[in-house]
């Protein structure tokens, strides 16, 4: 009983313990102006679900719609951008710019992840209480493919 428990625990992905948030954000300080942040070219954030220190609270609040269509995988082309995975945005008061750009990532070990024109390039697994799919990465796959996930 007790092996046949311990294979059972062994066997289960607890992703709780382990998670990595998928899509993180880097956002950039391309151009600058008058700014009571006193945002200055070359400032980098980078941040997940938590709000970085020292940005702009316009700012952030303004941008959070790009934010949230990246967490969605949202195609930035659609918006007149270049690339899928970028967008600039300017702030309310037209001063300041930043380059947001989405960094895609394993769900399990948090490395980043393939991606292209095509979006996410990387094999899924699926946690089955809630279900729901996971991004990750060819090594978590080999690794975890047999295993029952949780949250
Ligand atoms: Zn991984």
């Amino acid at each position: 009983m007790t092996t046949r428990n311990q294979s059972e625990k062994d066997l289960l992905l607890r992703l709780r313990d382990i998670w990595e948030e998928a899509v993180a954000f880097r956002v950039t300080v391309v151009d600058e102006g008058n700014c009571r942040a006193n945002h200055r070219v070359g400032q980098e954030f980078e941040f997940s679900w938590r709000s970085p220190e020292g940005i702009c609270t316009e700012s952030l609040i303004g941008m959070y719609p790009i934010l949230h269509s990246m967490r969605a995988l949202g195609d930035m082309r659609e918006l007149g951008s270049s690339k899928r995975n970028v967008k600039v945005y300017s702030c309310p008061s037209q001063e300041i710019k930043f380059r947001i750009e989405a960094l895609y990532r394993c769900n399990i070990c948090g490395n980043k992840l393939q991606f292209d024109h095509d979006g996410v390039q990387s094999p899924q697994l699926q946690c089955t209480r809630p279900e729901f799919p996971l991004r990750v990465c060819d090594t978590c796959y080999t690794n975890y493919k047999d295993r029952r996930i949780e949250w």
